[in-house]
């Protein structure tokens, strides 16, 4: 059976799973007029509504705390995670769950690295989903997450650590601080997601013998594609189904073409069918000279909604809002993301009728805002009202060469 036939056969063994078990998804094709039955193959995915990461608050809001997508009583989940906005993210109980096996294993990893894993590994999942697919390699994790970027090169020298798995600005951080105090780099395969890899990073990288993989997921879905040992774009996993569409109609795209990425999930914890990323993205045309027999997409191209990746996570202005409403005298703001060396900026602009005032709450207004967007304000200035005047409340002005 070839990779289609397979993924189809999976494609209606879920629909059906998930209209008996997934109210929400019961709801979807009832409203649509739509059996089971009805979706047979890739092509016929076009009938089913689309649902979206950005409608996903709402969704889960309406109808707490996963809005009728869950398959399972929650009391069966592993753990459940909480996102930024909110959003609630369950992991179910199979192995390796958000699918990272594969990408990893493009990546080189083995039983025998040692790798830190320096995503967060509480409340979002970044963390312990990098873990689960390293662990299901058999590699050795040193679940080292965020920051503290001096141990971190401790623990490379120490352990002689072989692998990395974080953003690649991070790596570059590490990179020089290890430089800088003398230590060993022992690092030789590293796997970068959650911002643009730059071919200038890429080049750096590979001038001290670090081997390094993009890769490309998210929060709710886990793996989506990944790169091969060519670098050409990267391949979509073979545990899902992967759509581009236009964004307006749902309609697949064909190679070439910019629209959404739409994805089709076939795990039965949280069957996530037609789920709109709001990532741009295309597909690439010619098949792989490394011999996978999975489509390929260009990788990230931007985003069709307002929400912006600063350092790694997602902001969405509606999280800036509902921290600003909290205080009578701030009004409207506008939000700027920059980017100097390997660092993301963000600068926050807010309105006030009373620049006094509002400057008594600064330190406690930066703490509010980085608890809700778990990324620290870089600058925050008071200016008075009716000075902002941009239709856009978070403007991105990173360049990505
Ligand atoms: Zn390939």
């Amino acid at each position: 059976m070839d990779l289609k036939a397979k993924r189809e056969q999976k494609l209606r063994e879920i629909v059906k799973f998930a209209y008996q078990n997934s109210p929400a998804f019961k709801k979807r094709l009832d409203d649509a007029g739509l059996k089971p039955d009805d979706i047979k193959t890739i092509e016929d995915l076009e009938k089913i509504p689309l649902i979206r990461k950005d409608n996903l608050v709402e969704i889960q809001g309406q109808n707490p705390p996963f809005g009728g997508l869950l398959a399972v009583p929650p009391q069966n989940l592993k753990r459940i995670f909480q996102s930024p906005g909110p959003i609630y993210d369950p992991q179910g109980e199979e192995e390796d769950y958000w699918n990272w096996k594969e990408p990893l294993l493009a990546a080189g990893f083995t039983r025998d690295d040692i790798v830190i894993n320096t995503f967060s590994y509480h409340l979002s999942p970044a963390g312990i989903m990098f873990d689960e697919g390293l662990r299901s390699i058999g590699a050795t994790v040193v679940p080292t997450g965020v920051g503290n970027t001096e141990l971190q090169v401790r623990i490379i020298n120490d352990l002689g650590v072989t692998g990395f798995i974080g953003t690649p600005s991070f790596l570059m951080t590490l990179l020089k601080k290890s430089e800088e105090l003398g230590l060993k780099f022992t690092i030789n395969k590293a796997f970068v997601t959650a911002e643009p890899f730059t071919p200038s990073q890429r080049i750096t990288f590979e001038e001290h013998g670090i081997k390094a993989f993009q890769g490309y997921g998210t929060a709710d879905v886990g793996a989506i594609a990944f790169e091969c040992e060519y670098h050409e774009g990267m391949h979509v996993i073979e545990n899902l189904i992967l759509e581009i569409v236009d964004p307006s109609t749902g309609k697949q795209l064909l190679p070439g073409e910019v629209g959404e990425v739409i994805v089709t999930l076939f795990n039965k914890t949280y069957p996530l069918i037609r789920f709109g990323t709001g990532d741009l993205s295309k597909l690439l045309e010619a098949p792989c000279k490394c011999g996978r027999e999975t489509e390929r997409i260009a990788g990230f191209m931007g985003r069709i909604g307002d929400a912006v990746k600063v350092r790694g996570m997602f902001i969405h202005p509606g999280q800036i809002a509902g921290v600003l409403k909290r205080y009578e005298i701030l009004a409207d703001f506008v939000a700027e993301v920059t980017r100097e060396g390997e660092r993301d900026f963000l600068k926050l602009q807010v309105e006030t009728a009373n620049i006094e005032e509002a400057e008594k709450l600064r330190e406690e207004l930066l703490s509010k805002l980085r608890d809700v967007l778990r990324v620290r304000v870089d600058t925050l200035e008071f200016v008075p009202l009716h000075s902002v005047k941009s239709e856009k409340k978070i403007i991105d002005k990173r360049e990505w060469k």
